[in-house]
C-alpha cells in the first residue's frame, strides 16, 4: 500500500470503530484523528485550487469570468476553513461519524449544483466534481444515507436540466478551452482513481486486520489451554485430551495406559524452601516429564502438584517401564542447584483402559494406584 494511500487509509478505517472503542478514545487517538481530518481537508482544500486553475484558463480563453474562479475557489476555501475550524474544536466528536460525511457530501453538492446555475458555460467543471463527491461519499456512509443524498442530488439534477434552461456547456472552442476540458477530465479521472486505489486499500487492510484478529485468537485459544506456571496443558484440556483418547483407542481397540504423577511432600519442599523454589521445581519436573515423552504422549497439570500423563497404545507393562524411567530422572536430578539438600521424588499410579470405560473410573483407579504408591513409601510407581 502507498504512502499516499495508507494514510488516507486511517480516516476510513476510524470509521470502523466501534462505539466501546469510542468511549475509550484516548487524548493520543483523538489528536489522531483530528490530525486524519486535516488532512482530508487539506486535499479537498488542493482540488478547489486546482479547479481554480483551470477556471481561470477558461477565463483567458474569455468563456466565463475571473470571479467565476476566485469566487469558486473562496467559497470552496471557506468551507475548508470553516470546517478544519470545528473540528479543532472537537465540535465532529460530538457525532457518530466524525468525519460528518453526509452533510459535508450535501454541502458540496448543493455548492456544485449553484455555480452550475451562475455559471453553466463551464458547468462540465463542476458536474465532473459531482462524481469525486459521491465516490468518496459512499466510501463513508451506509447504503440508506448513499440513496438519500442521490435521490437528492437528481432532484437538483433536474431542477437544473429540466426546470431552469440555463445552456450548461463543456467549452471546446478555443485551444485554450480543449485545454482546460481536457484537464477537468484528467483531474476527475485522476480523483476516482485515487478513490479506487483509496477503497482497495481499505480493503487489503481489512483483510490483514481479519489475519491479525485470527492469528491473536489463535494465541488467546493456546494460552487459554496452557497452565502458566509449568508450560504443560491445564486441567480442562488434559481431561478433554484424555476423553479423545478414550474415544481413539476404544475405536481401534488398542491399548491406553494413564498415570497420575504426584510430587512427593511438596508442601514440605515449600515450607523449608520457599514458594518461589517450589515453582521451579514444578517447572523443572515439567520439563524433565516433556524431555522423556512421546510426542503422541499427553502430559497436564490435574492440579497443584498432581499430574497426568496419557500413554495412547502401552500396556500396562511398558507403562510401567515409562513411569519409572521418569522417577529415575526426577529423583537422580541435581536438585541441589536449586538449594543446598534439596531432593524432589515423585510417586505415580498406573493403571490402563477398560473396554467402554469411561474416565472418570479410570482416573478413580489410578488415584488408588498413586494412594498405594505413596503408602508404600513414596519415590515409587504403583498399577492398580
Ligand atoms: P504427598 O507426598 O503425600 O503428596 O505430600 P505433599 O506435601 O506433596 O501433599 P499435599 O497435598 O499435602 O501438599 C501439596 C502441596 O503442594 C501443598 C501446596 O502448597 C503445594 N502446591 C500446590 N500447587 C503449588 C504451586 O503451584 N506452587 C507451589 N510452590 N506449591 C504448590
Ligand atoms: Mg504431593
Ligand atoms: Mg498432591
Amino acid at each position: 500500500m502507498g504512502s499516499a494511500a495508507s494514510s488516507f487509509l486511517g480516516p476510513i478505517m476510524g470509521a470502523l470503530e466501534g462505539e466501546s472503542e469510542r468511549s475509550r478514545l484516548t487524548a493520543d487517538r483523538l489528536a489522531r484523528r483530528a490530525k486524519q481530518r486535516r488532512q482530508i481537508q487539506s486535499m479537498i482544500g488542493l482540488c478547489y485550487v486546482l479547479d481554480a486553475v483551470v477556471l481561470l484558463t477558461y477565463a483567458y480563453a474569455g468563456t466565463t469570468s475571473v470571479s467565476v474562479a476566485t469566487g469558486y475557489a473562496l467559497v470552496g476555501l471557506t468551507l475548508v476553513a470553516v470546517y478544519v475550524l470545528l473540528s479543532e474544536r472537537g465540535f465532529h466528536e460530538r457525532f457518530r461519524d466524525h468525519y460528518l460525511v453526509m452533510p459535508q457530501s450535501a454541502i458540496s453538492m448543493v455548492n456544485l449544483l449553484v455555480f452550475t446555475y451562475i455559471a453553466p458555460e463551464v458547468g462540465v467543471l463542476f458536474l465532473c466534481n459531482l462524481f469525486v463527491v459521491f465516490g468518496f461519499g459512499a466510501l463513508r456512509t451506509s447504503a440508506r444515507q448513499t440513496a438519500i443524498v442521490w435521490v437528492a442530488m437528481v432532484l437538483g439534477l433536474a431542477a437544473l436540466f429540466l426546470w431552469s434552461d440555463r445552456p450548461i456547456g463543456m467549452p471546446t472552442g478555443t485551444k485554450l478551452d480543449r485545454l482546460a476540458t481536457m484537464l477537468v477530465f484528467a483531474l476527475t479521472i485522476g480523483r476516482c482513481m485515487f478513490l479506487g486505489m483509496f477503497s482497495s486499500a481499505m480493503q487489503q487492510s481489512l483483510y490483514q486486520s481479519g489475519l491479525k484478529l485470527k492469528e491473536a485468537y489463535k494465541r488467546i485459544e493456546e494460552f487459554a489451554e496452557l497452565d502458566e506456571l509449568t508450560g504443560a496443558v491445564n486441567r480442562r484440556s488434559i481431561m478433554r485430551m484424555l476423553g479423545e483418547e478414550i474415544a481413539r483407542c476404544t475405536r481401534n481397540g488398542s491399548d491406553c495406559a494413564i498415570a497420575l504423577i504426584d510430587l512427593d511432600h511438596f508442601k514440605r519442599i515449600n515450607d523449608v524452601y520457599g514458594h518461589p523454589t517450589g515453582d521451579e521445581a514444578l517447572r523443572t519436573f515439567a520439563i524433565s516429564v516433556f524431555a522423556n515423552i512421546r510426542s503422541i504422549d499427553r502430559f497436564g497439570r490435574y492440579g497443584g502438584e498432581e499430574f497426568l500423563l496419557v500413554l495412547p497404545g502401552l500396556s500396562e507393562d511398558r507403562a510401567m517401564g515409562v513411569l519409572e524411567r521418569l522417577r529415575a530422572i526426577v529423583a537422580d536430578l541435581d536438585w541441589s542447584a536449586f538449594s543446598p539438600g534439596m531432593k524432589v521424588t515423585i510417586s505415580a499410579g498406573v493403571t490402563t483402559l477398560c473396554p467402554g470405560e469411561s474416565s472418570d473410573t479410570l482416573l478413580a483407579r489410578a488415584d488408588r494406584a498413586l494412594y498405594t504408591a505413596k503408602a508404600r513409601g513414596r519415590n515409587r510407581i504403583a498399577s492398580a
